[in-house]
């Protein structure tokens, strides 16, 4: 059985007034041994004092991005050491926005969650596929090459955690169907067990690309979803509660 995992990614919102919204996530989290791990990633701005806020409780904190380098002169980056050193435990890399934004490619993603792994950090991965490759019917082909392109060896339940995010789906409202959805976790999922054995067959997959409290209970239901990975509903705590609630 594997425990979900419903991460908030606040992307480039949140000012130190947002620490309220994750010190009432925090208060409202149970230890039940049925519970989701939690998770909010928010700005590396709150990083450090997010996970002051959160020690010892069930809320973990997570960042953004991390530089593949662990120190050096790379002006305005943020190593995984750094970012471990802060009180996080885990690190997006390879979101659609940063491959967009910042040319992101699977080699550079590669790099990152190999420094995530160095760092002791849980090295989130994202893959998708755009619009443009759903509609020429090359969802598949892209996933699959994407995360064999951008999980190190090592990978493992451990240290690792995919977020399969449809470029398309985040912040439209749209989502693929659920038969889509159970797909790609599928063909993820085979390729996790053939890569890395039963370690592969543990390691979560998250759904990420607008999961509301109103679709959460259909997505997390669904074979091979493992949890979310949750954008603008993470910023309210109490969307995000009933997010983490539909488990
Ligand atoms: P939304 O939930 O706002 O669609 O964002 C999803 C996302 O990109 C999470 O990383």
């Amino acid at each position: 059985q594997i425990r979900p995992l419903i991460a908030g990614n606040w992307k480039m919102n949140g000012l130190k007034s947002a620490l309220a919204e994750a010190t009432a996530i925090r208060d409202a989290l149970t230890t039940d041994p049925g519970a989701p791990e939690v998770m909010i990633c928010p700005p590396a701005t709150l990083l450090a004092p997010l996970a002051d806020l959160t020690q010892g409780s069930p809320l973990a904190v997570g960042a953004q991005d991390c530089h593949a380098a662990p120190s050096g002169a790379h002006t305005g980056d943020i190593s995984a050491e750094m970012l471990r050193d802060t009180g996080a435990t885990a690190v997006i890399v390879g979101h659609s926005e940063r491959r967009a934004d910042h040319g992101e490619i699977d080699r550079i993603v590669l790099g990152k969650a190999t420094a995530a792994h160095r760092a002791g950090l849980t090295a989130i991965v994202c893959i998708g596929e755009t619009r443009g490759q759903r509609e020429a019917g090359l969802t598949l082909d892209v996933v699959g090459r994407q995360l064999a392109a951008s999980l190190p060896e090592g990978a493992g339940d451990t240290n690792t955690v995919v977020a399969y995010e449809p470029v398309w789906a985040i912040g439209t409202g749209l989502t693929p169907s659920n038969d889509d959805v159970a797909e790609v976790h599928a063909l993820i999922r085979r390729d996790l067990e053939a890569r890395f054995g039963a370690a592969g067959s543990r390691i979560r997959i998250l759904y990420g690309g607008s999961v509301k409290p109103t679709n959460a209970r259909e997505l997390l239901a669904l074979p091979n979803v493992n949890g979310a990975l949750v954008g603008g509903a993470s910023l309210k705590a109490a969307d995000f509660l009933a997010i983490v609630r539909a488990t």
